[in-house]
């Protein structure tokens, strides 16, 4: 079985990740092989920071290894909060605080039109390759759930009546930007075998 890093801290995008890879790939955490560190995100796009991260952690460990990058992009917003999603309003990962910012700056908008969008970077032998994955919406006027992260709870998914919050993660995994990504990478990796 291929042995593959995905080169993040982030909790829940490991377990959904891992829910979606199944038994295909082993996954290996940064736990796993040793790095603890934080990886910077200077980049302007979801494929250079994804990249950034990747190559961070082959130039160190020379596994294969993929990281993914991902962000909310609100069309009224000119598509903002982008590849700042995670530090909107500040510090990274206030989740809380990110959709406070969105919503004061939704006010009155009628155009809630958004998406969320991944870019992955996979480094296969020392090759890069990238796989991106959309998946379109509206922002709501205030929360619905308490599943999921980030701006799950207001991000109602188009052809559906509820959020990504209100969703199991199953049901979040069938249509996700993440899951259509890795869609692309799965595809990827199973033309390899
Ligand atoms: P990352 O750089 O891929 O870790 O994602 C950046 C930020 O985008 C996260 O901290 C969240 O605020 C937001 N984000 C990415 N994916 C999702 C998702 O599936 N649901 C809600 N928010 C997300």
């Amino acid at each position: 079985m291929h042995k593959l890093v995905l080169a993040t801290n982030n909790r829940h995008k490991l377990e959904e990740v891992a829910q979606m890879i199944g038994d295909k790939i082993e996954l290996l955490t940064l736990a796993d092989i040793g790095f603890t560190g934080d990886i910077d995100e200077p980049g302007v796009t979801f494929a250079e920071n994804a990249s950034i991260k990747s190559r961070h952690i082959f130039d160190r460990y020379s596994i294969n290894c993929f990281a993914d990058d991902s962000g909310l992009e609100i069309d009224a917003l000119n598509g903002e909060p982008g590849v700042y999603s995670a530090r909107y309003a500040g510090t990274h990962g206030n989740h809380e605080a990110n959709m406070d910012k969105a919503l004061k700056n939704m006010e009155g908008v009628t155009d809630r039109s958004a998406r969320f969008r991944t870019v992955i970077s996979l480094i296969w032998e020392g090759q890069e390759h990238l796989f991106d994955g959309t998946v379109e919406g509206t922002i709501r006027h205030e929360r619905a759930g308490d599943g999921g992260f980030g701006y799950d709870p207001i991000f109602e998914p188009e052809g559906h009546t509820i959020t990504f919050a209100q969703m199991s993660i199953d049901e979040k995994n069938t249509i996700s930007h993440r899951a259509r990504a890795l869609e692309g990478l799965i595809r990827f990796l199973e033309s390899v075998d």
